[in-house]
């Protein structure tokens, strides 16, 4: 078993650094603080819209090294964030039209690629998500007539009965599930690599090595000075380490195992054969799918939260967090006999209130962007198109979008946030297995206090 190195994806890929820290002062239009998927796609967008703009990238440790190297691989064009919670911010209409913007952008995304000639494994299957007990079928149920409401039609939504999951994938206990067509699996750390050098072509300035700091009104990395019209910061789930952000992003934990590469002979008694995302309705959220080389990739939350917001080392997982999302893999496919190679873990950016947000501060122009609470692959296409038209002052669609906003709230001071964060987890998992003992389709009371404490109002 490799444990850590980031991620399968960055061991498999052995791509070395390639870009310069940062060695001298620089003065540019728009500085970008993060090497990921938000900060690569904002200098994207910036690039496209005004090609004449001097846009750089400045990255930590080195592009991909953070949650977009380390993702499952889901591009998908599922909702992000809290629908009633950015409701608030622009009403019904504008959150349905965001919806619509993020299943677009699935094909958007891939076909960038394409146009460079990058390969990143794309695969369009879709996702299911699988109910295995009667609690869960009802949830699965009310989600669907929920997403029916928020204007998902069958073209985006349809439900599958026991027999139509079973022929797509044959996962023990499947009762039903949720299949929406809107996503494909990539390999994210190629995703987000090929990204950068298409940005690069396109005239941005990458600097890996380069973490940014800020002394008062002074930005610097590696002691040089960094000059900006405009600093756009992506650092998502790192963003508690700056000073203006501490308690606005929650980094919570998600850790991942991947098989081996099964055979043939495997892949016909599990069948699969379109590599569906795969996720469930227990509290306990998982997720899962079948990556470009033919492993199972499955993820979970583990170890939910290190206290004061803290971080892995290198993306290493303890072992009781491997051999419970083993079991869990067992239990969904208990026809074959499963290896581990690999386990990472990583964090994702979650606000107060589980949505996105791309915040404009008034008085400087500055930007900051994230909050994707776990589904950033699509998103920070989205939210780097919405950060460029703030950038760049073009009033445009974008800019009237619900995740342009204020700061969420603050999370709670610690240990309440530790308590909060790992307490409710466990009511979670003690939810799940009071479910599948009973199989009643009843919801355990205190499983919906849960989610209204967490701040997660819906699903
Ligand atoms: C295990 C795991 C599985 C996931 N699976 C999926 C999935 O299947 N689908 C999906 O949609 N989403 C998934 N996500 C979430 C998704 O990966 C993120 O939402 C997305 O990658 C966020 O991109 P980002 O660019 O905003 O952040 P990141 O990719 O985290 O990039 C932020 C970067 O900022 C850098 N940084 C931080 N501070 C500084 C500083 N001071 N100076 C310079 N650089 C700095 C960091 O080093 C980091 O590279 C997963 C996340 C994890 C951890």
């Amino acid at each position: 078993l490799i444990n850590g190195n980031n991620s399968m994806w960055l061991v498999e890929s052995d791509k070395q650094s390639t870009y310069a820290p940062l060695n001298s002062d620089v003065t540019v239009d728009f500085a970008i603080i993060g090497g990921g998927l938000s900060g690569l796609w904002t200098a994207y967008h910036l690039k496209t819209l005004d090609p004449s703009a001097t846009v750089a990238v400045f990255e930590a440790e080195s592009i991909a090294s953070g949650a977009s190297g380390r993702a499952c691989g889901w591009l998908s064009g599922k909702p992000v964030g809290v629908r009633e919670a950015l409701a608030k911010v622009k009403g019904r209409e504008a959150v349905i039209k965001t919806e619509c913007l993020l299943r677009e952008a699935v094909d958007k995304t891939i076909d960038i690629f394409t146009s460079y000639g990058a390969d990143i494994g794309a695969h369009k299957g879709g996702t299911l998500t699988v109910a295995r007990s009667e609690s869960e079928l009802k949830r699965l149920e009310r989600s669907i007539q929920n997403d029916r409401a928020w204007g998902l039609t069958s073209d985006d939504l349809q439900f599958l009965n026991r027999h139509e999951t079973l022929s797509r994938v044959q996962i023990s206990e499947a009762r039903g599930a949720a299949y929406m067509p809107s996503m494909a699996r990539v390999d994210p750390a190629k995703m987000t690599q090929s990204l950068a050098a298409i940005v690069e072509k396109l005239g941005v300035a990458i600097h890996e090595r380069s973490s940014v700091r800020f002394q008062g009104r002074r930005v610097t990395s590696n002691d040089y000075g960094i000059n900006a019209k405009k600093i756009i910061v992506a650092t998502e789930g790192y963003s508690a380490q700056l000073p203006f952000m501490k308690r606005t992003i929650l980094p919570m934990n998600s850790s991942l195992i991947a098989t081996a590469p099964l055979s043939e002979n495997e892949w016909e008694r599990v069948i699969w054969n379109n590599a569906e995302g795969i996720s469930g309705m227990a509290h306990t959220y998982f997720y899962s799918a079948r990556t470009p080389d033919n492993r199972i990739a499955i993820g979970g939350r583990g170890k939910p939260y290190r206290f004061a917001s803290g971080f892995d080392t290198n993306g290493i997982v303890d072992n009781k967090t491997v051999q419970a999302l083993k079991l869990l893999l067992d239990s969904l496919f208990p026809q074959v006999d499963l290896k581990v190679d690999y386990a990472w873990c990583g964090v994702i950016g979650v606000t107060r209130d589980w949505s996105p947000f791309v915040h404009q501060v008034a008085e400087t122009g500055n930007i900051m962007l994230g909050g994707y609470a776990g589904q950033g692959l699509t998103a920070a296409y989205l939210g780097g198109r919405i950060a460029s038209s703030l950038a760049l002052d073009i009033d445009d669609d974008y800019a009237s979008l619900p995740w342009v906003r204020d700061l969420p709230r603050k999370w709670e001071i610690e240990p309440l946030r530790w308590i909060g964060a790992n307490g409710l987890y466990r009511v979670y998992s003690l939810a799940d297995v009071l479910e599948h003992r009973k199989d009643s389709p009843k919801t355990v009371w205190f499983a919906g206090l849960a989610d209204r404490i967490a701040g997660r109002v819906t699903k």
